[in-house]
């Protein structure tokens, strides 16, 4: 089951979920899944249209050099839009930990062809 991590809420919405979550008896784990279900199904109608794109992306990846300080363990890549060109011609990310090159399947890269060629949101409006 994959791990979804989101970071930097706003407070204002973030409390407001977590009040009326409460009030309503929903743990939050299965109110996330029931929103995802829902969500998925066609049964949400949201009041607005899709946020921005993030600025950067963020990988899990396992570095497989034998000698890496990170060794063998998946760790956090962050990749900068305007990295992805040299990404996509190595067909890989660098190591954070050795520098050595950690291969992509080709579907990340297709992600990140794909990412790469989405217009950002204004500075101001990520996270909003
Ligand atoms: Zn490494």
């Amino acid at each position: 089951m994959p791990t979804y991590i989101l970071r930097d809420l706003d407070a204002g919405p973030w409390t407001r979920f977590k009040e009326r979550a409460h009030k309503d008896g929903w743990p939050l784990r299965p109110l996330f899944l029931q929103l995802m279900a829902d969500y998925a199904d066609g049964k949400l109608t949201l009041s607005k249209g899709p946020g921005p794109r993030p600025l950067a992306g963020f990988s899990v990846l396992t570095c497989k050099n034998l000698a890496c300080p990170a060794g063998g363990q998946p760790q956090q890549v962050t990749t900068r839009k305007d990295e992805v060109p040299a990404i996509l011609k190595a067909k890989g990310v660098t190591c954070p930990a050795c520098r050595t090159l950690i291969p992509l399947e080709a579907q990340e890269l297709e992600h990140l062809e794909s990412w790469f060629h989405t217009s950002d949101p204004n500075p101001g409006e990520f996270g909003g």
